[in-house]
């Protein structure tokens, strides 16, 4: 699911929104938001956003759902903050304990963009995820030792051998929900076993 974000200029009166998704896990009291300082307009505002501001939500609003009971088999591929829908997804099956085969691809340009790591690496020990990271932009002094590049065929082969059994999840900006759509094709997924959250 994913919120409407509003800020209201208040000398203007003008108002300028943009939609997030929902990080927290469903029923939580919080609201938990992943969001790309992209110095567009709306993510301008916020970085520079001071106590008095306001700013105010509606929602939550979407269909990128998923139904633990309905689909044991998956396979979320995320992208940036692309992992946000996935962190309440996971939560949610961890806290009701929900018996899940999930694999997970997450791509992020640098090491130290990987959201909620030590949760995530958690979620291996507690629900058996298998979390793949690639690191498209490694630079010298990472010491990272996992995967690195764009998510492609191979990659997805690699780690995932059973993924015609699986109901697949994107999430991320137009260009990288496109690319992954267009993996999941190459590796002969039927558009119907992929559901896409597109940010564009
Ligand atoms: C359903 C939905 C859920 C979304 N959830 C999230 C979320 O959880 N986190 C999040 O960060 N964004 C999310 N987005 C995108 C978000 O709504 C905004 O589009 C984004 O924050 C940019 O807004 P802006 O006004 O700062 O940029 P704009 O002024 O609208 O655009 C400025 C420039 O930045 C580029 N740009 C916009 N978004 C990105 C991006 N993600 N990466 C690189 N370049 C970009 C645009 O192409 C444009 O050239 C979501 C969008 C949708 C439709």
């Amino acid at each position: 699911m994913f919120i409407m974000l509003y800020y209201k200029d208040p000398s203007t009166s003008q108002e300028i929104g943009r939609a997030y998704s929902l990080a927290s896990r469903p029923g939580s009291d919080t609201l938990e938001l992943y969001i790309s300082m992209v110095h567009g307009r709306f993510t301008s505002k916020l970085d520079t956003a001071k106590v008095g501001d306001i700013y105010y939500v509606s929602g939550p609003y979407g269909q990128f759902r998923f139904d633990p009971k309905k689909n044991r088999k998956v396979l979320f591929i995320a992208g940036g903050t692309g992992i946000a829908p996935f962190m309440s997804m996971l939560r949610h099956i961890k806290e009701k304990g929900f018996d899940i085969d999930a694999v997970l691809i997450y791509s992020v340009r640098y090491p130290t963009e990987i959201i909620r790591k030590s949760e995530l690496e958690d979620f291996a020990k507690s629900i058996g995820l298998k979390l793949v990271v690639t690191v498209t932009r490694p630079q010298q002094g990472d010491n990272w030792t996992g995967e690195t590049g764009h998510i492609n065929e191979e990659m997805v082969k690699r780690h995932v051998a059973d993924l015609t059994e699986r109901d697949c999840y994107v999430c991320g900006p137009l260009n990288f929900t496109n690319a992954m759509k267009a993996v999941l094709s190459n590796l002969g997924i039927e558009s119907a076993k992929v559901k896409a959250d597109v940010w564009g």
